[in-house]
């Protein structure tokens, strides 16, 4: 987290889904800037159980909870890598009854294994990723075009797997090529897993503090022949995609300010 960057959390819309990958510390926040209506939250997947990934999801449902006014019914499905039920439920058990049993609707908790999961309209696969703990990469197909999230990881052939060819790729870049770390992709590693896979358009993010003193875009480009930036809080991406993007694709929301 800096001024600039909250921690991760990104949010899809899927038709009428409203769909949170991951939500670590600031996303509450970062949420109702955007003026998204995180009331509408349908379905939270966590890549995994580290703090700046999983930190607002209790916030989460205390506001589905506690928000004077307004009463959620519809049900709140939280999936996470295996493992997710349980902590979970523990993390519930530390902080109330309502965190698990809300008074007015029901949370549902979900262990996602390597796989694919059909979702109706579209599919979700999963698969492991090379971390410090137990952790998902997921990819969405949809009649519009697929996106793949890594979540955090070190390089890994699975990595390449889940970004095979996918139309938009969000891939971790945590420390610059001086300075990597195992659990963790530097711009030179990510711009190869992207360049192996055909990725074809390549969005850099999980960044540590040195990595905006680096020109990431110059060293993957270095390895990665497709499209790529990095991300910025409050970018958003329509699909389907245009070829080659443009501004509608891809553009920076202002936060609201009041
Ligand atoms: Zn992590
Ligand atoms: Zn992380």
């Amino acid at each position: 987290v800096t001024r600039r960057r909250s921690c991760a959390c990104y949010a899809a819309e899927i038709g009428s889904e409203f769909i949170l990958f991951d939500v670590g510390f600031g996303a509450m926040r970062r949420l109702v800037e955007s003026g998204m209506d995180h009331t509408q939250i349908d379905r939270v997947i966590l890549s995994h159980l580290h703090p700046d990934h999983i930190n607002d999801l209790i916030p989460l449902v205390m506001a589905l909870n506690f928000t004077p006014g307004f009463r959620r019914e519809k049900d709140l499905i939280l999936m996470g890598p295996p493992g997710f039920t349980s902590f979970y439920a523990e993390w519930a058990r530390l902080m109330g009854e309502w965190a698990l049993h809300p008074e007015s609707f029901s949370i549902h908790l979900i262990d996602l294994a390597p796989g694919t999961t059909p979702m109706g309209r579209w599919t979700l696969l999963t698969r492991p990723m090379n971390h410090s703990r137990a952790a998902n990469g997921y990819r969405i197909e949809t009649p519009v075009g697929s996106l793949a999230y890594s979540g955090d990881t070190g390089p890994d052939d699975q990595v390449v797997e889940l970004f095979k060819t996918v139309d938009f790729g969000i891939l971790e870049c945590s420390f610059p090529d001086s300075n990597g770390t195992d659990g963790h992709l530097t711009p030179s590693e990510a711009g190869k897993l992207a360049e192996r896979a055909g990725c074809k358009r390549l969005l850099l993010t999980h960044f540590y503090p040195p990595m905006d003193q680096v020109n990431a875009v110059e060293q993957v480009e270095m390895h990665y022949r497709g499209w790529v930036r990095k991300a910025e809080d409050f970018m958003q991406i329509s699909f389907p995609l245009s070829e080659p993007l443009n501004s509608r694709d891809v553009r920076r929301a202002d936060p609201r300010a009041d």
